[in-house]
């Protein structure tokens, strides 16, 4: 059972975690290995990267260099994504989403700048999808470190009964939980210490 202190400081290791090998993963695989190839990665490092970006952040490899090579050729100049030059410090750093999406859902640019990275079968299938690798990452995050679990967020004192309508009856309907199964979970407590 973790008490709060504990709670807060995983919740900023795994937070901090995350955003480190988001990074890693844009730095090294979408951009120096995809976008420049600079480096080619082992196919499972790059499937790893590639399952990790997409759990992350949902972001589509192919449109990501699009978006960045479009920014090489036209860097500082009328037609780069997201210049701080054209278009102020910040708008790009508050904006960036916006601004990345607006070249990113430009299929004639990603068609241009981005040729040899073709749609295949499995981003049809899967990475395609933003919304659904967003979903099962923070999904997964939640289930593991989230609020699924009362004992994860009991106060940690001695001698304490935790109504979990999960450990009770198997559900998280927590209206099963009646006065009446109160006072009989008391009532066990109290024999429990005497
Ligand atoms: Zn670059």
């Amino acid at each position: 059972m973790l008490d709060l202190v504990q709670l807060t400081f995983l919740s900023l290791v795994v937070g901090l975690s995350v955003t480190m090998l988001t990074n890693l993963g844009t730095t090294i695989y979408l951009h120096r290995s995809l976008a420049h190839k600079s480096l080619t990665l082992k196919t499972p490092l790059a499937f790893l990267c590639r399952l990790g970006l997409w759990l992350s952040t949902g972001i589509r490899p192919r449109q990501w260099v699009a978006v960045h090579r479009k920014h090489h050729v036209f860097t500082d100049q009328e037609g780069d994504p997201h210049s701080p030059v054209l278009l102020g410090w910040k708008k790009v750093q508050f904006m960036n989403v916006a601004l990345y999406r607006r070249t990113a859902n430009d299929a004639s640019t990603v068609a241009r700048y981005a040729k040899d990275i073709p749609r295949t079968k499995i981003d049809r299938l899967l990475f395609d999808h933003a919304l659904l690798g967003l979903a099962l990452g923070l999904g997964s995050l939640i289930a593991i470190f989230g609020p699924t679990c009362a004992d994860k967020f009991a106060p940690k004192v001695d001698k304490i009964k935790i109504l979990s309508s999960q450990k009770l009856f198997n559900s998280k309907n927590i209206d099963l939980i009646t006065p009446r199964i109160i006072i009989e979970q008391i009532d066990l407590l109290e024999k429990e210490i005497i």
